[in-house]
């Protein structure tokens, strides 16, 4: 954090009212966490948030949130006014969750510790948006620059971000960007991983397997493609990845296999890494050719077209980050007792703001999180109150108060 962030922080917390919201929120801390498991329990599988956003739809309303209303992908908004400068920042959770429709979400108990798929992603956020709110209106802050509290559709996995990919291409106004994620109180993400994606068909003849033996098939093909990607060597730092995610095609088990198909997913925090793996992989467009030398062992004849079809892309500039989300931890000076921890780039909602050169970070919402994306997500809210007040410091240094301090978005 850089030093004159640190000193905007610290000053903000000497405040009369923002002490008063922070008080606020430290009490607020076990209706927080009733909230969270309340909205956990209202089910949000990929595609299917709309009930989730219903009720948070009418939660604005009743906390006295401006101009609330919902977007035609599914994002939920409501305004906190500012002073009118038309400067705006948003603070954004997302509503989706990586589970599927028929998944148990009611919470269990157990020595303090709260079981529920989803409780921590991002139950966790969604629950700060709410406490932030009441926070406000507890302290009566007025803040310069307007707020817009988002809860975004689609952030997970083949949502890929489309919520908050909407809400920048609809609207032009948004001066900076808050995203939360379960995580610690002091953990902040400045920085994008970028994420390219791939849906890889074969195709072949197919035939029995017995009587065609020798024609060429489409799953010994793939086979030979996975083990392919398996071997490329990619860097640590930049941290560059790949995965194949998931495998399907065949026809039956004595069938010589018509179609095949993977579907890969690269991620990097550098675009010129990312861009080098794809080459190293052959995997763009152009390598086709490639690719088909690749899985051509697995056959005996020439194998009919392999399809690449861009499954999806997240965006992938990393654009050198406006001097406020400038991190340089070891000069790093504590607020409100915490130090920042700076994570590595990761893909979150803040990949699409720090895309387009916006000012954005991620910030966990603090508390203990567990088992994230398994059945048996977990969240402990002792002393979790600590992530919401530092993002309320952070949101509020962002905004600026009415009669000062001043924004620091510009
Ligand atoms: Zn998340």
């Amino acid at each position: 954090m850089l030093p004159e962030v640190a000193e905007a922080l610290l000053n903000l917390s000497q405040l009369p009212k923002i002490k008063s919201g922070l008080a606020f929120l430290k009490e607020d801390n076990e209706y927080t966490t009733k909230e969270q498991v309340r909205l956990t329990e209202i089910a949000a599988p990929p595609f299917k948030e709309d009930e989730r956003g219903s009720w948070f739809e009418k939660r604005f309303i009743e906390l006295g949130l401006t101009d609330v209303g919902r977007d035609q992908e599914g994002n939920v908004f409501g305004t906190k006014p500012g002073t009118g400068t038309r400067r705006k920042i948003v603070v954004s959770s997302h509503l989706d969750t990586v589970f599927p429709e028929e998944t148990n979400v009611q919470a269990v108990k157990k020595d303090g510790i709260i079981y529920a798929p989803g409780i921590s992603d991002d139950g966790r956020g969604l629950a700060i948006l709410l406490t932030l709110i009441r926070a406000l209106n507890h302290a009566d802050v007025v803040p310069d620059a307007d707020i817009l509290f988002v809860a975004t559709v689609g952030e997970e996995g083949l949502g890929d971000l489309r919520g908050v990919k909407a809400l920048f291409k609809e609207r032009d106004d948004i001066d900076g960007f808050i995203s939360i994620e379960p995580g610690t109180a002091s953990e902040i993400i400045y920085s994008a991983a970028g994420s390219r994606r791939y849906r890889i068909q074969f195709n072949g003849p197919g035939g029995h397997s017995f009587v065609a033996f020798g024609t060429p098939s489409a799953v010994h093909a793939l086979g030979r493609a996975i083990a392919a990607i398996s071997d490329i060597a990619v860097s640590e730092e930049p941290k560059t990845t790949f995965t194949v995610g998931t495998v399907s095609g065949g026809t039956s088990i004595n069938t010589i296999a018509e179609d095949a198909e993977m579907v890969l997913d690269m991620r990097s925090s550098s675009p010129e890494a990312l861009l080098a793996l794809e080459k190293n992989g052959r995997l763009n467009a152009s390598g086709r050719p490639s690719m088909r030398k690749m899985s051509a062992g697995a056959v005996r004849q020439p194998f009919g077209p392999t399809l690449f079809k861009w499954a999806t892309a997240r965006p992938d500039r990393s654009r050198p980050l406006p001097p406020l989300f400038r991190p340089q931890p070891r000069r790093g000076a504590q607020v409100l007792g915490l130090v920042p921890t700076l994570e590595g780039a990761s893909s979150t909602d803040s990949n699409v703001p720090i895309s387009l050169g916006i000012p954005a970070v991620t910030l966990g919402g603090g508390g203990e999180s567990g088992g994230i994306h398994t059945l048996n997500e977990s969240f402990n809210p002792a002393g979790a109150y600590e992530g919401p007040q530092r993002i309320f410091l952070t949101m509020l240094a962002l905004s600026g108060l009415a009669g000062g301090p001043a924004p620091l978005v510009l």
